[in-house]
């Protein structure tokens, strides 16, 4: 299939565009660099053997989606493409609804233009907001998120359901990512983030690569058996293996799909910890903070509807995670290197 990745060479899209080359797809590349860099193609091309085809620009730029369409034949859409940074979405709601929403939008009308209506797109955990109950199944509550971050990602929900309702010859999944971690087991490819990492794994492996003195623990006492927070932390090679069968379930079979994609088992912060210090043969220093404004105690994901519908499980553990943070960390550890060729 000719896939349209848009946010191509961000985190999740760069390893998802392996796996689709792996397995026979032809992954076409959108991205405007916000948040990503052009050498990852050159990653992405050392372990394929192939280069995707790549267009530089804006989601929200109609045209040049119509252009990218009018050059492709695309079976089908997998939308990263947005801004995806919690806090930073407090201070620029704007930015957050226009690049997220109107992003989701202005693709789905440059979609229907040109007959193509398969579409995957990236929603998060968070349009649960703080769960009454764990494991959190797909027909949970959802919308009562805090932040406009959450809220975008909740909103292009909506939208692409009252879409569906409008129009049912439309295949759209709606894939629900828990918390990804990890990196390609080359170490080529992961997680570059700009400035201080505000998600948990990039902060513990930078501090064991020594770019910073110690992690702060936001809160010890929370109910769970160690006092930290619990989430479902699921390897981004696993995550790229969901989209896959997702696309593989979807296309050319109109409905309107969502599920969760996560590992069913929740770790706590020193979990964390613990694994990515046996993974990388050193302690990780820690100290305990006051709880992080917005978090909540515990969450993790009922993954029965992937696995019965999808056939997809994820396999890799948290110290599969961790070994495969480190390796990325320190065969990198500046991220993307902007001199490299
Ligand atoms: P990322 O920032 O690494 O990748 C997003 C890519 O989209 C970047 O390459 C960026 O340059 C590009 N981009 C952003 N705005 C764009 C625009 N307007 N036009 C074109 N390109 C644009 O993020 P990621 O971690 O790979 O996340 C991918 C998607 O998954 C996002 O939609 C994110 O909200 C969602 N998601 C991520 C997580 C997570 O923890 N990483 C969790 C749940 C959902
Ligand atoms: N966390 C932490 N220190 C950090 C970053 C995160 O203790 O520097 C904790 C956070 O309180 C939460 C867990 O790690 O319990 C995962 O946080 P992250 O921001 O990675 O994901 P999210 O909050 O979106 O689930």
């Amino acid at each position: 299939m000719k896939v349209l990745v848009t946010g191509g060479l961000g985190y999740i899209g760069s390893h998802t565009c392996v796996q689709l080359i792996e397995n026979g797809h032809t992954p076409v590349v959108m991205d405007n660099l916000s948040n990503s860099k052009a050498l990852v193609l050159n990653r992405i091309e050392a372990l394929t053997g192939q280069r995707p085809s790549f267009h530089l620009g804006d989601v929200r730029d109609e045209a040049f989606l119509d252009s990218i369409f009018a050059q492709h034949q695309i079976d089908a859409v997998i939308h990263f493409a947005g801004l995806k940074a919690v806090g930073e979405s407090v201070s620029k709601p704007l930015e957050y609804y226009d690049n997220n929403v109107n992003g989701s939008l202005v693709l789905a009308r440059s979609m229907r233009k040109a007959g193509v209506k398969n579409i995957i797109f990236s929603s998060s955990a968070t349009v649960y907001g703080d769960p009454q109950q764990v494991p959190i199944t797909e027909d949970s509550p959802t919308g009562a998120t805090t932040n406009p971050y959450g809220r975008s990602k909740y909103i292009v929900e909506q939208c692409l359901s009252d879409l569906f309702t409008a129009e049912d010859d439309w295949s759209i999944t709606l894939l629900r990512y828990f918390n990804p971690v990890g990196a390609h087991p080359s170490g080529t490819l992961g997680e570059d983030p700009q400035g201080i990492p505000n998600n948990l794994m990039p902060f513990i492996a930078q501090v064991a690569v020594g770019r910073r003195d110690k992690l702060a623990v936001f809160g010890d006492d929370y109910p769970t058996p160690d006092g930290t927070g619990v989430r479902d932390y699921i390897h981004v090679m696993d995550l790229a293996d969901g989209h896959l069968a997702a696309l593989n379930a979807l296309t050319n079979k109109s409905g309107l799909h969502i599920y969760n994609l996560g590992t069913g088992k929740g770790s706590s912060v020193l979990d964390m910890v613990n694994a990515f210090s046996a993974a990388c043969g050193h302690p990780v220093a820690y100290e305990i903070h006051p709880r992080r404004a917005g978090d909540i105690a515990e969450c993790w994901a009922s993954t029965a509807k992937a696995e019965q519908d999808l056939g997809w499980k994820a396999t890799r553990d948290i110290a599969q995670m961790s070994a495969d943070t480190w390796h990325w960390q320190s065969n990198n550890p500046q991220g993307y290197d902007e001199l490299e060729k």
